[in-house]
């Protein structure tokens, strides 16, 4: 494993360590697969490479056990479609039968054989019914269950694993609830793109895991802020993504700049080697949603005022105002 590492020049970690171990022994044949294919094709072997792996094998999973639900409710559908087929045909029959025996009973003749024929029908609707009471019942605990999955695999979908946070996916449905929201309100929106000042040296210094643990800690200081008027959300990376309703700009921004200096002031230390990581800070660009004709465009300029906010020095809170973004846009990502 150690030469595994060596070969790749990859560091020692934890996360490392496992990804060697599982090409190594075989644990990951996909892994090894991918480590294979490109060892041939001559391309590294990088940290962010695996962990980028490692993030689309959590997707196909995910993908896997939205396809095996996406079976069973087909199953499900299909099996209530059979119940209810056979109920109307049964009702058809049995009506037709009865019928026949009214009219017949009408026309005179043998009554008491007529009759026994009337109950024989009725006792034989009586039991198909039941049957097909037991089956609607087994149809709608199955639907019950599938729901339940529904929901689980859907709160699981919408969950950042690595902070616990919601993730991108959440946080879009969510500014599309709230815009509607807090325009039939009246109430102000703005939203906020945060970004770690130099994340890429904790990494490089501490170590990817110990990176990992401070991406958990600026987590849970900006998830204090949040209620259920303020949304927190991992956007990708180590960026994060904040959504204020009923605050206008400033009040948000002062909201929000609460968060960054007090994290600011803190003194964040490695726990694995005793060693300080040095001021942890954050800077972002906030905008007020409805100054913008569409929220995407907000969004935008949330993210251009971050850019301004990481040119002016970093660990500040630029506030978009459509004009400069008009004006001094920085160029646009290719
Ligand atoms: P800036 O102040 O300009 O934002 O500098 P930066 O170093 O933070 O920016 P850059 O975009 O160069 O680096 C971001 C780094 O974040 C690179 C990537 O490896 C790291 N990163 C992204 N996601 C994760 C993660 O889940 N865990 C860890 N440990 N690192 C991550
Ligand atoms: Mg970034
Ligand atoms: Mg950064």
């Amino acid at each position: 494993m150690t030469a595994f590492l060596a070969r790749h020049g990859l560091r020692l970690s934890q996360s490392t360590l496992l990804a060697a171990y599982d090409c190594v022994t075989g644990n990951d044949p996909r892994l090894a697969l991918a480590v294979a294919e490109r060892d041939r094709a001559g391309e590294p072997i990088s940290l962010d490479w695996l962990v980028g792996f490692r993030r689309g094998e959590g997707a196909q999973d995910e993908l896997i056990a939205v396809t095996k639900l996406m079976e069973r409710l087909e199953r499900s559908l299909e099996s209530f479609s059979h119940t209810t087929t056979a109920a109307r045909s049964a009702t058809n029959e049995y009506t037709l039968a009865l019928r026949d025996q009214v009219d017949e009973l009408q026309q005179g003749g043998d009554t008491g054989a007529m009759l026994a024929d009337v109950l024989a029908i009725a006792r034989t609707m009586i039991e198909r019914t039941h049957e097909i009471e037991r089956h609607m019942i087994r149809s709608e605990q199955e639907t019950q269950a599938l729901h339940r999955s529904l929901e689980e695999t859907r709160r699981h979908a919408e969950l950042d694993h690595l902070t616990g946070l919601p993730n991108r996916r959440a946080f879009e449905h969510r500014l599309d609830r709230e815009v509607v929201a807090a325009r039939a309100a009246g109430d102000p929106l703005c939203v906020a793109f945060c970004d770690i000042d130099r994340f890429k040296r904790i990494n490089d210094t501490h170590g990817h895991d110990a990176g990992d643990r401070v991406l958990r800690a600026v987590a849970c200081a900006l998830n204090e802020i949040s209620d259920e008027r303020c949304h927190v959300a991992r956007h990708g990376g180590e960026e994060f993504v904040v959504l204020f309703r009923g605050l206008a700009l400033n009040e948000a921004y002062e909201r929000l700049d609460e968060t960054r200096d007090s994290l600011a002031e803190r003194r964040m230390v490695n726990r694995a080697t005793d060693v300080p990581f040095g001021k942890v800070t954050f800077s972002a660009g906030i905008a007020n949603v409805f100054d913008y004709p569409q929220p995407r465009e907000a969004l935008k300029a949330a993210d251009e005022a971050l850019y301004v906010a990481k040119q002016d020095g970093r660990n500040r809170i630029v506030r978009a105002t459509p004009q400069v973004r008009l004006i001094s846009g920085p160029p646009k990502a290719a």
